[in-house]
């Protein structure tokens, strides 16, 4: 249920009707915007029957939300949701660009990268600690000391952090080091991990899960947001279909539909998608083109003997390259892209 307060609502209003719902058992979650507060109510709507919030001072229209999701639908934030993280806000008309490896492997790898990627115009830096390798045998990622270099590749060049945590007993670790706490596509139903990150207030890049419906991605937002954590950024990182020319396929359609459906940003992941790094330029520009609200790419120094995903890896000067494109339909879009710039 949505409770839509009028202008004219004092807080004294709104305490009296977040009493009320949690006097039958529910959670009330407060959006405060521009024009209007909206009281979002989670949970059963039936336990609703004998409170006669319609009545209430304050209170300008009910509106009972049929979708499965109620925190992540429109219904509940009509603007964009936008996550500020010190070097872009994310959802806003400026593109958030995340960039560098998919695994952090020694300081010099990771610095070199991120010096490069911010000389570009990238504004977030990314980069695997905890890898979600689908072979037991496959380099399971450096841990907590993938999470130090990350911190010291963040002194070096300001950028702000965005690495994955595949496991609930460490999210307090993970979020210790990380801007932005990335749940994999793996993950993208792991209820007690989501849980976990929602309990945290750190913004989560929220990936698809590798055969996802709309529906079921947006109550994976819900389970975080259900916990009080709003800062949730969807990931498309394309699906498996019968398609095995690229690594997944990019679902496209997906931008427009999450755009109509949901306040939450839209980032694409184009390196996991198509698996090849000569696909990713077209991909990446496809997505801004389309709307999206960022990009997050795997991006290094020396792909052939990367630690993982190589193939699908560009070469910073690719990725340069690839930031004079997004610049112009960029722009054609009305979105902007940070300026190039340079670190000592
Ligand atoms: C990654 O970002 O390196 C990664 C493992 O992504 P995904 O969960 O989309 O496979
Ligand atoms: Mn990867």
């Amino acid at each position: 249920m949505i409770i839509v307060l009028n202008r004219d609502a004092t807080q004294q209003d709104i305490d009296h009707i977040i009493t009320k719902v949690k006097e039958v058992g529910l959670e009330p979650h407060v959006s405060v915007g521009v024009e209007k507060t909206i009281i979002g109510v989670v949970g059963d709507d039936d336990k609703m029957i004998n409170v006669p919030v319609e009545s209430f001072k304050g209170v300008e229209q009910v509106i009972r939300v049929t979708k499965p999701y109620k925190l992540a639908s429109r219904d509940f934030h009509p603007h964009n949701t936008i996550i500020d993280i010190g070097t872009v806000r994310i959802g806003s008309e400026e593109l958030a660009i995340m960039a560098g490896p998919c695994s952090v492997e020694t300081r010099e790898q990771i610095t070199l990268i991120a010096k490069e990627v911010k000389k570009y115009g990238a504004n977030v830096l990314r980069g695997g600690a905890f890898k979600p390798r689908t072979s037991p045998y496959s380099f399971q990622g450096l841990g907590k000391e993938g999470l130090e270099l990350l911190k010291y590749a963040k002194e070096q060049t300001g950028l702000p952090i965005v690495t994955e945590v595949l496991d609930p007993r460490d999210v307090e670790l993970v979020e210790s080091y990380a801007d932005i706490l990335q749940i994999g596509t793996r993950n993208a139903q792991n209820f007690p991990l989501l849980k976990e990150v929602g309990r945290t207030r750190k913004p989560v890049l929220l990936k698809r899960g590798l055969a996802m419906r709309v529906d079921e991605w947006l109550l994976s937002a819900e389970y975080i947001m259900s916990g009080g954590n709003y800062n949730v950024i969807l990931c498309e990182r394309g699906i498996r279909t019968f398609e095995t020319a690229t690594r997944n396929t990019l679902d496209i359609n997906i931008i427009p539909v999450l755009k109509e459906r949901t306040h939450l940003p839209v980032v694409i992941d184009p390196s996991h998608a198509t698996g090849k790094a000569k696909y990713v330029p077209s991909m990446a520009l496809a997505a801004v083109a389309a709307g999206a609200d960022g990009l997050i790419i795997e991006v290094h120094n020396d792909p052939e003997n990367a630690w993982s995903d190589g193939d699908q890896s560009i070469t910073p000067e690719q990725f340069r390259d690839l930031m004079i494109k997004i610049r112009e339909i960029a722009q054609i879009v009305g979105r902007k892209i940070p300026e190039p710039s340079s670190v000592a």
